[in-house]
């Protein structure tokens, strides 16, 4: 018998490049996610249901279990914390990279630079392990507007094409970390349910594996 098996998924422009990895996997929702107000699924695997969440609650959701497993940007992982999960795969959809921006051609002011961002936890480690102070102001959007009102010297956000910035005069600056969806699992539900988590995570790596024509990359 095959162990009921939740899987969070990532709403939004993740969303739409993680359903055809599903499928290649042979996990295919039974009605159109994209079109319904719906937030639990059914598949065509009797035992495996998707909900389809705010990537910033895909960690909450897999870490305290209530989902088995899920995927997550990087990005999240990395504010949101990573305890109680194991990632043992990078899907290689969603690239992006988190990266501090400043307006073009600016230097940084000498004393405390001021902030703006979602990713509070990423950018005090980052700014941190340089060993610049910082005064830390949390948005929750638009974070290109910042420095253009004068809100702050610097923002932390993902950049993909850097088409926003450039499109707000602003320029990325240092790169923070490569971003792209994991497959998070939530420990506790690994070893209870090794044997369904394992399949749906070989036929994930396996889809992973093709797609790219070499080895699928186990990140640990
Ligand atoms: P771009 O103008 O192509 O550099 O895209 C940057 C904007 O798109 C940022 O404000 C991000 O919030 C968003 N974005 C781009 N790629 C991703 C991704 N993989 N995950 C989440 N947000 C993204």
């Amino acid at each position: 018998m095959d162990q009921p098996i939740t899987i969070a998924l990532t709403k939004g422009r993740i969303l739409k490049e993680t359903l055809p990895l599903l499928a290649e996997a042979g996990i295919h929702p039974l009605e159109d996610i994209g079109s319904s107000r719906k937030l639990i699924f059914e598949t065509n695997l009797p035992h495996v249901r998707l909900i389809v969440i705010r990537g910033t609650d895909v960690p909450t959701y897999v870490k305290l279990g209530s989902a088995d497993m899920g995927i997550s940007g990087k990005d999240m992982l990395l504010e949101f914390g990573a305890e109680d999960m194991y990632e043992p795969l990078d899907l290689g959809i969603s690239r992006c990279r988190l990266m501090t921006a400043g307006r073009v051609g600016e230097a940084l002011p000498l004393g405390r630079v001021r902030v703006a961002t979602k990713f509070v936890n990423v950018a005090r480690r980052h700014f941190a392990e340089r060993g610049i102070q910082v005064e830390l102001i949390k948005l929750y959007g638009a974070m290109e507007l910042a420095p253009l009102m004068d809100l702050a010297d610097l923002i932390v956000d993902i950049v993909d094409t850097g088409n926003t910035l450039r499109a707000n005069g602003m320029e990325p600056r240092e790169l923070i970390a490569e971003v792209s969806s994991r497959l998070v699992v939530n420990k506790a539900a690994m070893k209870r349910k090794y044997q369904s988590i394992d399949a749906i995570v070989s036929s994930l790596a396996a889809a992973v594996q093709r797609r790219s024509g070499g080895e699928a990359v186990n990140v640990g």
